[in-house]
C-alpha cells in the first residue's frame, strides 16, 4: 500500500495568498503527519509483528493514527496513558472515539506510579511480536516518511519559478518540521516553524535528541502560549481561516502558527508560503465543543 501525492490548493488569508498541501486528505482515517511519520511501518514487510505499543495522551492525534495503521496491518494497537479522564470514559469523544471503534485498546498505568514508558518496558515486556514507538512518533523512523512528503513539495515547486517558496507548519516533537528542513534546505526553501509545545529552547533540545544540528527557522508569539489551553484569539484566527478558505483547520496547532505568520509576513511579503496541513481533524470533535462553552459559538 503506498499513500502519497495529495493536492496543493490555493487560498487567500487576509492579506496573506498561500498554498496547502493538503496532507489531511492523505487518506479516509490515517491522514496528516502522524500518516507521514508511521509511513514507514505501513510499508514494513513483516510476518512475525502483531501488536503495536505507543503510549501519551488519550486524545492524541497520534492515537487514531496508529490505531488506523493497527486497522490498516492486522496488528492490535496498545496504548497506554496516564489515565483516562472519567467524562472521556462515559462519552468518548474525537481521537480517544475514533480509536475504540477501530479496536484500539487504551490502557490507564496511574495506579502502578509508573509513567507509560516504564510500565511497557518494566511490566507490560514487550516480546519479538510488538513493535514499540515512541511518544508522537518522535523517531528516525519518521524520516523515511516526511522524505516523501518533501519531495512531493519540491516536485511541485519546480513547476511555479516565478515564486520564492518558504515550507511553514507548526511542531509538536518538531520531527516533521526537522526532516523537512533537512531535505529541502539544500534546495533553497526554507522551513519556518513554531513551538507548540513548550518554548523554542524545548524544541531545540527535541530537535537534537535526534541527532540533528541544523534546524528549520523557529518563529514564536510575543505572549506565552500553553499547548491544550483555549485562546480566544486561537479560536478567532481558526473560524476565520474556515471562512476565509473553506479548509477546516486544526485547533490544537494551525491556529498559533498562523499568529506567527501573520506578523513574519509584514516583513517578508515577497516570499509565498506552502502551508502544511498535517491533519488533526478528528480531535477537533472535542477541542471545538470546549471552546463552544467557553466563548461561545462564532
Ligand atoms: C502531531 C501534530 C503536529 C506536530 O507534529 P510534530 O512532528 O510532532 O512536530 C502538528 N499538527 C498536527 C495536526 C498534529 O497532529
Amino acid at each position: 500500500m503506498k499513500l502519497a501525492h495529495t493536492p496543493i490548493t490555493q487560498h487567500q488569508f487576509n492579506d496573506i495568498a498561500f498554498f496547502l498541501k493538503r496532507d489531511d486528505q492523505l487518506h479516509s482515517h490515517f491522514s496528516g503527519n502522524k500518516a507521514r511519520k508511521f509511513m514507514a511501518l505501513l510499508e514494513l514487510e513483516t510476518t512475525n509483528i502483531d501488536t503495536l505499543i505507543c503510549y501519551g495522551s488519550a486524545q492524541a492525534n497520534s492515537l487514531y493514527s496508529l490505531a488506523a495503521l493497527a486497522t490498516i496491518k492486522g496488528w492490535q494497537l496498545e496504548f497506554y496513558v496516564d489515565r483516562i479522564p472519567s467524562w472521556l470514559i462515559d462519552k468518548p469523544i474525537g481521537n480517544y472515539r475514533g480509536a475504540l471503534e477501530l479496536g484500539a485498546k487504551v490502557i490507564p498505568v496511574a495506579n502502578s506510579q509508573l509513567h507509560p514508558a516504564d510500565y511497557i518496558e518494566q511490566v507490560r515486556q514487550p516480546d519479538q511480536r510488538c513493535l514499540v514507538i515512541p511518544e508522537g512518533g518522535r523517531t528516525t523512523l519518521s524520516k523515511q516518511g516526511i522524505n516523501q512528503l518533501a519531495s512531493e513539495i519540491l516536485s511541485w515547486s519546480r513547476f511555479e519559478p516565478s515564486h520564492q517558496f518558504v515550507v511553514a507548519l507548526p511542531a509538536g516533537t518538531g520531527t516533521t518540521a526537522l526532516y523537512l528542513h533537512k531535505y529541502l534546505k539544500p534546495h533553497g526553501i526554507e522551513v519556518l516553524t513554531c513551538p507548540c509545545v513548550g518554548g523554542k529552547e524545548y524544541l531545540i533540545e527535541q530537535f537534537k535528541e535526534l541527532g540533528e544540528s541544523d534546524f528549520p527557522t523557529i518563529l514564536e508569539l510575543e505572549t506565552k502560549h500553553h499547548f491544550g489551553k483555549l485562546y480566544q484569539q486561537d479560536y478567532q484566527v481558526w473560524q476565520q481561516l474556515l471562512e476565509q478558505t473553506d479548509v477546516e483547520f486544526d485547533l490544537l496547532y494551525d491556529p498559533m502558527m498562523w499568529q506567527c505568520l501573520q506578523s513574519w509576513y509584514k516583513q517578508h511579503s515577497d516570499k509565498t508560503i506552502i502551508y502544511v496541513h498535517q491533519g488533526g481533524i478528528l480531535g477537533n470533535e472535542s477541542m471545538l465543543p470546549r471552546y463552544e462553552r467557553k466563548y461561545g459559538v462564532i
